[in-house]
């Protein structure tokens, strides 16, 4: 099961490939930017251009033409050395990336998503607003069709990166049918727009290098070929962006909880008390087999969630898994790390107390794992009444003999793996 999973000889030397550069060239600055307070723009241009900004995208395209569970590896060897990174190249590869590669025209491929993926370009994606957060389909933001124009009205929080941005996904209403009416519209260039204001960086728990913007859009004009897709479609577009976001979310949550159990491992063998490392006593030993195991745990369900989309499959409920166990597991690593370390660890001389500070984050963006485990619940029922639906079907198709019949259970079989995005989230 792991070997198929992780690692072919290709996913091993791609591992290895990330953590090299990532000791390089991330691990020591990390540091600096997060104690100045100072977003790592240089940092994430360097992973674009060693091509780690985009991997399961095809090359003219920006990304390296892997697979997703290379993609997945990537994001878990960054936010081993700096979730921050990992984050907005999950944003930029998964929220912005998948409906612009998937749905969008061949020029918006080329002119806004490969500049992105490669590190030419920061991106951003705003739908949260302050009275549509979980309940992402009760937005007010507008877009109104004015000629060869879209006119973009509202007010959105927690845009990650949205106060620098080269290119913000805005998500907008442009009809008044609930999560239905929803489209996504490219705004190249936001800072240099009329309309687009930057109200604040909202200062957060993660520290003053994240940035999460709050952005007001106050009669934005784009041209109308800067709709995603198609008008009215944004919702499925996002959802489907959002299996592969909580990929990423989940191998995040994988590096996170792999670089708190690494610094417990290492600080546990060195630090004595009572005359002998303190891992050798059976209260901390016990904690780092718990966090090994849950790590482990955590890289498996992301690992097959990605293996899964590897093989064209539906991965919603996998991702949600996934996404939950793996952000749950680093949360709880993290603060057993910080307790590992004793005061050293609650104090900001070493990274500990930053992994605790970047687990809660995780645990709330990409859905909340509230909405994330609402999400499995749902296709857990939804499976079983399929299958219950499916067996009905299936004894009256024997008692009638009836081929016909059997053909219609197996096209509603394939409706329901098909499933409705529209109805998945709360
Ligand atoms: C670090 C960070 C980065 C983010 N980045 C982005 C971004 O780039 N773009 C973007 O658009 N948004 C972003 N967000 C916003 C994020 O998606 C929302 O914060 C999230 O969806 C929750 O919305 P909310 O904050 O309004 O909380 P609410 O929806 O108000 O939820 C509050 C609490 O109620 C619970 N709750 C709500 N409904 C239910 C329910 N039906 N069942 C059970 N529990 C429920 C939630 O789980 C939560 O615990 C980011 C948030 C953070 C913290």
């Amino acid at each position: 099961m792991i070997s198929r999973l992780e690692h072919t000889e290709e996913h091993a030397a791609h591992r290895a490939a990330v953590r090299s550069f990532c000791e390089e060239t991330i691990a020591p600055a990390v540091e600096g930017y997060d104690r100045a307070g100072e977003f790592p723009e240089p940092l994430l241009r360097a992973v674009g251009e060693a091509g780690f900004g985009g991997v399961a995208y095809p090359t003219d395209c920006g990304g390296g033409g892997l697979d997703f569970r290379s993609w997945a590896i990537t994001i878990e060897e960054l936010a081993r050395s700096w979730k921050l990174l990992a984050g907005a190249v999950n944003v930029n590869g998964a929220l912005v990336g998948y409906p612009i590669f998937t749905f969008g025209a061949d020029w918006q491929r080329t002119d806004w998503l490969a500049p992105v993926l490669r590190g030419e370009a920061v991106s951003a994606f705003a739908m949260t607003e302050l009275g549509a957060g979980s309940d992402a389909a009760n937005m007010r933001t507008t877009a109104e069709r004015d000629g060869d124009e879209w006119v973009l009205d509202g007010h959105k929080v927690w845009t990650t990166n949205g106060s620098i941005a080269d290119l913000l996904v805005v998500v907008a209403r442009t009809s008044d049918r609930g999560n239905k009416g929803l489209s996504l519209f490219g705004v190249p260039d936001p800072g240099g727009r009329d309309g687009v204001e930057v109200v604040r960086d909202i200062p957060c728990l993660e520290g003053p290098a994240a940035l999460e913007t709050e952005l007001r859009l106050d009669g934005v004009r784009v041209p109308a070929d800067h709709l995603v897709g198609e008008v009215d479609r944004g919702f499925r577009y996002i959802m489907e962006g959002l299996d592969i976001g909580r990929i990423g979310t989940a191998a995040q949550g994988v590096g996170v909880a792999q670089a708190a159990f690494e610094a417990s491992l290492d600080y546990a063998g060195e630090r004595e008390q009572f005359g002998r490392p303190i891992g050798e006593f059976e209260g901390v030993g016990f904690k780092l087999a718990d966090m090994a195991t849950r790590t482990e745990a955590a890289r498996l369900l992301t690992l097959a969630a990605a293996d899964a989309r590897d093989r064209g499959e539906r991965v919603t409920t996998q991702a949600a898994m996934a996404k939950v166990f793996a952000t749950d597991a680093a949360m709880d690593i993290a603060v057993e790390a910080v307790q590992v370390h004793g005061g050293r660890g609650y104090s900001t001389d070493l990274p500990v107390e930053r992994y605790l500070r970047e687990a809660k984050g995780m645990q709330i963006y990409e859905g909340t794992n509230e909405i994330n485990r609402l999400v499995v619940a749902n296709r857990l029922f939804e499976a079983r009444a399929a299958e219950t639906a499916s067996a009905e079907t299936g004894e009256a198709a024997s008692a009638a003999k009836a081929d016909e019949t059997d053909d219609a259970a197996k096209a509603d079989e394939t409706d329901d793996a098909a499933g409705d995005p529209d109805a998945d989230e709360a």
